[in-house]
Parts: structure tokens; sequence; C-alpha cells
């Protein structure tokens, strides 16, 4: 029993069949998911003998810092965490003019195999529980005593192929008995699993969805994304609309411009066909540089070029900014171990 990844009803109903009324059920999940803390004995209005009996039933997930690296550049932190089984994942905390970031992971590890990221090179080992997820935010507040405002699930991991998870934290990060961050400011990163995006449509969450969309054609976007063999460009469109449609929020287009692969003219313009018909924002990521691939990012003019190309022509478009470049710390550059593991 994964006592912190239980909403407040669950908790509820766990805790009465230890006799526990409901005030203190709602204490025990104030001092998890409000005050943060990492072991029972910290409950002080808790008695002992209480605590102790809550240890050994429902030990507490909590997450613990490997390592972290502070960008010299802009003052990005990466987070090497540790699971309580051992396996390894990285978090960034990202200061910005609105709020502090947090980029998260959803899965130690990713199968979906993108050719220019690095957070599939060693496959796949296993889903995030809600509590692993929420625990990267809370050990990230614990650790920079900052509050954090604004969470991007687009660290290692697939988000939409840990859906029921996925949703579980979304709620409880956002309920008012919690960290209460404001829906909107979560946003959620898919390479487009369809089927989920559909279902996540009619959740009624007023999370950000973007999709990671990378190439205009299907034949071009196989060479990039392995997921491409599985769904169309259609039907992701098709998807798209439809969360439109039942949400009323619009996507964001996440594309990675790599230089001379998909940063042409006719890119950019069938890039302004599909943002139109989807009512989607553009955001630019100039592709970051991963050591065991070649893939080169575009030059600043094809960049500039791109981007004028798409604002001509209506779309809201922006150039993601590069945070904790010199940490591997950027876009498709966090893995599941230490780099010098290997
Ligand atoms: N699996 C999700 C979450 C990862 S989010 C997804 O695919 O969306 C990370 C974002 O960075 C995605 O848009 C991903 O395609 C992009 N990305 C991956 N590697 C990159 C790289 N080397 N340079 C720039 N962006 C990259």
């Amino acid at each position: 029993m994964d006592i912190k990844s239980l909403n407040k009803e669950e908790l509820k109903n766990e805790l009465s069949s230890l006799g526990l009324p409901k005030f203190r059920s709602d204490q025990i999940y104030q001092w998890m998911h409000v005050k943060l803390v990492t072991s029972y004995d910290e409950m002080t209005n808790i008695s002992k003998d209480l605590r102790a009996k809550l240890e050994a039933e429902y030990p507490l997930t909590t997450i613990t810092m490997e390592r972290v690296q502070e960008s010299q550049i802009d003052g990005t932190k990466k987070f090497l965490f540790a699971l309580p089984d051992g396996n390894l994942v990285e978090s960034v905390f990202m200061r910005y003019k609105h709020g502090n970031s947090v980029c998260i992971s959803s899965q130690v590890g990713c199968k979906m195999g993108c050719k220019f990221c690095a957070s599939t090179l060693d496959g796949w080992e296993r889903n995030l529980l809600p509590s692993e997820m929420l625990e990267q935010i809370y050990a990230i507040t614990r650790i920079t005593g900052e509050r954090v405002s604004n969470v991007v699930v687009m660290g290692t991991g697939e988000p939409m192929d840990n859906y029921e998870n996925l949703v579980k934290f979304y709620r409880m990060l956002t309920d008012e008995n919690g960290l209460n961050i404001s829906g909107r400011n979560v946003t959620v990163s898919t390479c487009g699993l369809v089927p989920m995006m559909k279902r996540l449509a009619d959740e009624d969450l007023n999370l950000t969805l973007a999709l990671s969309l990378h190439a205009t054609t299907d034949e071009k976007r196989r060479t990039l994304m392995p997921i491409a063999n599985t769904y169309s460009i259609e039907e992701l469109m098709e998807a798209c609309i439809y969360y439109f449609k039942q949400t009323g929020r619009r996507i964001t287009f996440e594309y990675s411009l790599v230089g001379g692969v998909n940063d042409t003219k006719t890119d950019a313009e069938e890039l302004v066909a599909l943002a139109k018909r989807t009512h989607a924002h553009v955001n630019l990521i100039p592709v970051n540089p991963i050591k065991e691939r070649d893939y080169v990012r575009s030059g600043g003019e094809a960049i500039a070029a791109f981007k004028n190309k798409l604002e001509k022509n209506g779309i809201n478009v922006t150039i993601r900014r590069e945070m904790g470049q010199d940490i591997d710390g950027a876009c498709g550059q966090l893995r599941r171990r230490k780099l010098s593991e290997g």
C-alpha cells in the first residue's frame, strides 16, 4: 500500500480501517501533501504509538537526492533522484519571471524510441506512481525552499503511457488540500498516443496539452519518431480538434528544429496549415544535441525564417528558452542514470 498515492477520500477510507477518525486522516494528509514531511516522526500532533503503527503499516514513499547540478548560465538545477526501489530519475528546477517551474519524469526510462532523445536510449523500466511524480516536486520544494508554481511533465517518459497514474497525480497536485497548484499551470507533453489524448479530453481537467509533432508529413515523422508508425498525422489532428472542442483549451505543438531535416519553408507552410486547422500554438525547440546521435540544430537564420513564416500566417509561436544546457538539463537530455555510469 502506497499511502502517498491515496487521495484525501481514499486515505480517509483506508485509515478508518485502523479506527482513525476523519480529522486524523486530514492531519496526516496535510503533513504529507502540504508540509511535505519525509517521516512520520515529524507529524508532531500524532501520538508516538500511532506514528510507529503507521510507519510499520504504510512506509512513506520518499525520494532521495543523489546529485544536483546547477547551470552556470541560468541557475537551472537538475536533480538526480533515487526512488525507493533504487531506480533513478531526473527532474529540473527552472526560475522564470512568472514563477518557478519544475519539469518531472513520468516513467523510469522510455519505450517511445524518438531518434533525437536521450531519455529512450536505455529503454523502459517501469511507470512512476502518483507519489513518485509528486515527490519530485515535493523534494525540490524542500531542497530549494522555494514555492513551485508551474509543473511540466516533460522529463523522461511518455505520460500518456502511464495514464491512470498521471491523472491521479494531476488531481492530487491541483487539489486544494495539497500543494494546490493551478491546473492551468500544469503542462503534459505527449508524443501522440491518440486514444489517450481523446480520453484525456473527456476528463474535465484544466491542464495544457502539448503534442510533440516535429514533422508535418507521416513519412518524415516516421524517420524521427517510431510512434508515427502507429498513429498518422491525420489521426493526431482529429484528436487535437476533439481535445479543443471538449476542453476549449488550445493545444501546443512542440516542434524541434533539426538542421536539414524539418526546417524548410515547405515544412513551415505545412505546419501553418496544421496549426490553423487545430487552433494550436507552436513552440519551437532548436534541437538539443545528445552525444549518441548526430542531429544538429537548425542555424540561427533558418530558425528566424521558420518563426517568421508562422507569425506572418497568424500562428502564435514561441521559441523555447534553453534552460540548463550546460548541465544536460534541456529537452531530450534527461536520463535514468548518471552519464558516467554509461
Ligand atoms: N514523451 C513526451 C514527454 C517528453 S517531453 C513527449 O514526447 O512529448 C520532451 C520534449 O522535448 C518533447 O517534445 C520531445 O520530443 C522534445 N525533445 C526530445 N529530445 C529533444 C532534443 N534532443 N532536443 C529538443 N527537444 C527534444
